[in-house]
């Protein structure tokens, strides 16, 4: 009896894609001794996304899909998919082709050789746009120099986790999850395969600068609680710095032009206001997290699948 090999997709909007990446990863296990299954996650797709893979999975019967009741995000569909796959391993790659699905035959070699988790590194080649590559550098430095947990740039959602890996993750029950970070602090034996993107084969990115943008302050503020510390040490910082301000004030006093002080305390106060405000929204984020997680709501709500 061949090993199953789940297969997840998460898909928003990628109706042009389906049909492309059901049939390569079908090429690709024509020649491997496995039996495979593959999950598609609509994530509240607008478009024919879901009309699309329902149609397939009538003429494939190791087709699946899962249709959410709405969008709830690539992190959620990505969680969706594993909590719902049966194989011995599950391997996620997106919908739109840019993780070549040909990878996954050193993935499943890795995983062979006795590695619980294979993931993947994104090298940067010359199609991708000087401002994508930029905008993901810098995600990564800010998240890493800010965050506890190491994550390596070029780390995306493509990977392979051993079973007792997935029934790990699968206890972590944790509001609105930032997958490719929990990933790195479970530990496991894991491998890096280093690869270049293909281009996106239709559609447009899901991800706007919005969506980056707060991925990265998820990404931060899940992972970490470092931001709550640089507030103290930040407010530490400025009120030995105010001391500076005492013996200006003695000495104007004693000059007796106190009273033309008045530009330099606006500013005091309008520096301090900003500072404050800003610490206030880090202890927002955490509080709102712990207020989103104490209500324990599901990370997503399935309308229907041909999952049994
Ligand atoms: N995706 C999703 N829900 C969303 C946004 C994206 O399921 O709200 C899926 C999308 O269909 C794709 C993957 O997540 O399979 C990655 O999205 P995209 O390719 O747009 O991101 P990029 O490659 O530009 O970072
Ligand atoms: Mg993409």
């Amino acid at each position: 009896m061949n090993k199953l090999i789940s297969i997840v997709i998460p898909a928003y909007n990628e109706e042009e894609n389906i049909k492309e990446i059901v049939g390569r990863i079908e090429e690709i296990f024509k020649n491997l001794p496995y039996n495979f299954e593959l999950i598609m996650v609509d994530d509240g797709s607008t478009d024919h996304t879901l009309e699309t893979i329902k149609n397939l999975t009538s003429i494939k019967q190791n087709l699946y899909f899962i249709e959410f009741s709405k969008n709830f995000g690539h992190q959620a569909a990505l969680k969706a998919g594993l909590n719902e796959a049966r194989g011995s391993c599950v391997i996620s790659l997106d919908a739109d082709l840019q993780h070549p699905p040909e990878l996954l035959i050193e993935m499943l070699q890795k995983w062979e050789e006795g590695y619980d988790i294979v993931y993947t590194l994104r090298q940067f080649d010359k199609t991708i746009s000087v401002r994508k590559a930029k905008s993901s550098k810098l995600f990564y430095k800010f998240l890493n120099s800010i965050s506890d947990v190491e994550i390596e740039e070029g780390s995306a959602d493509f990977r392979l986790m051993d079973r007792t890996v997935v029934d790990v993750f699968k206890q972590f029950t944790e509001n609105d999850p930032f997958v490719r970070g929990l990933v790195k602090l479970i530990g496991f034996k894991q491998y890096a395969i280093k690869y270049f993107p293909d281009n996106r084969f239709s559609g447009d990115s899901k991800y706007d600068f919005k969506k980056m943008k707060s991925l990265a302050i998820h990404g931060i503020t899940s992972l970490s609680i470092k931001p709550l510390n640089m507030a103290i040490y930040l407010g530490f910082i400025f009120s030995m710095l105010s001391l500076l301000y005492i013996p200006y004030v003695i000495f104007s006093f004693y000059n007796g032009t106190e009273v033309s002080g008045w530009a330099s305390i606006v500013i005091t106060i309008v520096f301090f206001g900003g500072l404050q405000l800003i610490i206030l929204g880090i202890l927002g984020i955490y509080l709102g997290k712990m207020f989103m997680q104490v209500k324990g709501r599901p990370n997503y709500i399935i309308r229907s699948t041909n999952m049994k």
